[in-house]
């Protein structure tokens, strides 16, 4: 402990709570039944938010509203331009309004300040780029089907969308998967998580002063029972996206086979990065750094299983355990931190479950390994914590630990590298570290993964699709492929002549 950075925390807060709400057909509303819930922050121990807690009569109420304004077709049929300008408007108040946005963040969901501050406002950038895809997308023709004939291929919105999304980056996932859907012309009905609901209905009002019609957007606060599985089981919903855990990602597919709706799976990773002995390592060692302690871990991107070519595993472990050393530790409402809080006691245990697994098993810490207290703060907090020694049959190797976790395997051919890469039932994100291109993208070629980055961790744009293979998820997002997730497509066949004889004869 003492050799590891730590941020403690400031002075008392007193911040009121923040008062969620549903949102339905443009109007504020509570539970018919008056139920609330309350998030205390895994940071601070303070009432953060208070917050409505939905039923099946606000989920129903919110579909219905979803569906009047789908099929009164204000959002539904106006043009891309009139569609882009509004979500260009959003764009805007989104970074006006950042701060605010990302303070309750912050004390929802335990990350650091500075951090949430870069996702609010980076997802304006999401806001926009689809505002782009609203004016672009467009079907396709067909004018080779011969003289008679013209073929027009439409791209409409596919309808009532349910959008389900997690805690660990509340704002940034909604925003991976509202604007696209928006621009596609359909409406939505969302459920945050219960953990981190505040800041899509603080969404709300900015979607309002942008001037989106009533009942486009829709939010009902709650759990995922019931909220959430009426959403993906409903018929008036048409399609379900969502971001969470693979199990949960199981259940809301099965549900949704009822009705056959579209389904967009976005769900867990154990992603590795494959580190090899020409790598650049002193670059490798701070993007694994950064890779498994970003967002505490708590990140489907987590790099939290590197496979070290063996003749520098033991350098590149201790190069990372002394930069994790130097990484800022503690209060999240610290300009300067870097690693905050993890989201609930109960999580915390999990992540202590995996690493003391993995010791029990003969795998060695090399830094951290457990709790540890933040001066001044009631909340919990994980060490940096390294892990070496691992093999592939650890469920520490296996699972999504979602904690600041790293695992350490080595590798000795690339076709070893190859093999352990893939060895896991999830394939959201890869990495590859060599200064030889074809090594790299050998590498890139045969690892199965939605992602692969070389040379590097993390870097996104929205114009780069991300999604997962295997048990990582269904479907894509952001990117053009994101928009198309949420269009129908329609055939139109067109006879322009009378050139084709009848089918009855005589
Ligand atoms: P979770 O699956 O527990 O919950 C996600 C959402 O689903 C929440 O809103 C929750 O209330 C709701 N839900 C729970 N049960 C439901 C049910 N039966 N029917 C419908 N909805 C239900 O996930 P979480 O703990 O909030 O988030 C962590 C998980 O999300 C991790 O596994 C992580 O990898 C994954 N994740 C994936 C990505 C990605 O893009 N691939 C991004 C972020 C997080």
């Amino acid at each position: 402990m003492q050799d590891m950075t730590i941020i403690a925390g400031g002075a008392a807060i007193s911040d009121a709570p923040h008062i969620g709400r549903h949102w339905i057909g443009g109007v504020w509303a509570d539970s018919a039944d008056g139920a609330t819930f309350d998030r205390v922050s895994p940071s601070h121990g303070i009432v953060v938010s208070r917050n409505a807690r939905g039923g099946a009569a606000e989920t129903e109420a919110a579909i219905a509203a979803a569906r009047a304004a789908f099929e009164a077709g204000a959002w539904s049929r106006i043009s891309g331009k009139a569609r882009a300008a509004v979500l260009l408007r959003v764009a805007d108040l989104i970074e006006a309004n950042a701060e605010p946005m990302a303070r309750i963040e912050t004390l929802e969901s335990g990350k650091p300040i500075a951090q949430a501050r870069g996702e609010v406002s980076g997802a304006a950038d999401l806001w926009r780029y689809a505002a782009s895809l609203a004016r672009s997308l467009h079907g396709d023709s067909h004018n080779t089907l011969g003289p008679d004939m013209l073929g027009v291929v439409l791209k409409e919105p596919v309808g009532v969308v349910g959008v389900i999304t997690p805690w660990n980056f509340p704002f940034w996932i909604l925003s991976q998967k509202l604007p696209f859907a928006l621009a596609a012309g359909c409406t939505c009905v969302i459920k945050p998580s219960e953990m981190t609901p505040s800041t899509t209905g603080m969404l709300c009002d900015l979607l309002a002063q942008a001037g989106l019609p009533a009942g486009v957007v829709n939010v009902v606060l709650g759990f995922g029972e019931p909220v959430g599985a009426l959403i993906a089981r409903h018929p008036q919903v048409d399609m379900v996206t969502f971001t969470g855990s693979t199990a949960v990602g199981r259940s809301i597919a099965a549900a949704a086979s009822g009705t056959l709706k579209k389904v967009a799976l976005e769900l867990g990773g154990k992603n590795p990065q494959v580190i090899f002995a020409d790598a650049d390592l002193a670059s490798a060692a701070d993007a694994v750094t950064f890779g498994v302690y970003f967002n505490q871990g708590e990140c489907c991107n987590s790099g939290s299983r590197i496979i070290v070519e063996e003749s520098v595993a033991a350098d590149l472990v201790a190069r990372v355990v002394a930069l994790s050393r130097k990484v800022a530790f503690g209060d999240p409402l610290n300009e300067t931190t870097q690693v905050g809080a993890i989201i609930s006691a109960a999580h915390q245990a999990k992540i202590d479950g995996y690493v003391q697994a993995a010791v029990q098993a003969g795998a060695v810490v090399e830094l951290g390994g457990g709790e540890m207290q933040v001066p001044g703060l009631p909340g919990k907090f994980y060490q940096p914590t390294v892990v070496s020694g691992v093999t592939a049959d650890m469920a520490i190797a296996r699972d999504e630990v979602f904690g600041p976790v790293l695992s350490v395997l080595t590798f000795r051919t690339l076709e070893e590298a190859i093999t352990l890469a893939n060895d896991a039932s999830y394939g959201l994100s890869a990495g590859v570290w060599s200064e030889n291109v074809h090594t790299c993208l050998e590498f890139a070629r045969r690892v199965q993964a939605g992602t692969i980055w070389t040379n590097t961790w993390m870097d996104g744009f929205p114009e780069m699709t991300f999604g997962g293979m295997k048990q990582s998820g269904l479907g894509r997002e952001i990117g053009p492929y994101g928009l198309d997730e949420f269009v129908e497509i329609k055939t139109v066949a067109m006879r322009i002549g009378r050139t084709r004889a009848n089918w009855v004869r005589g």
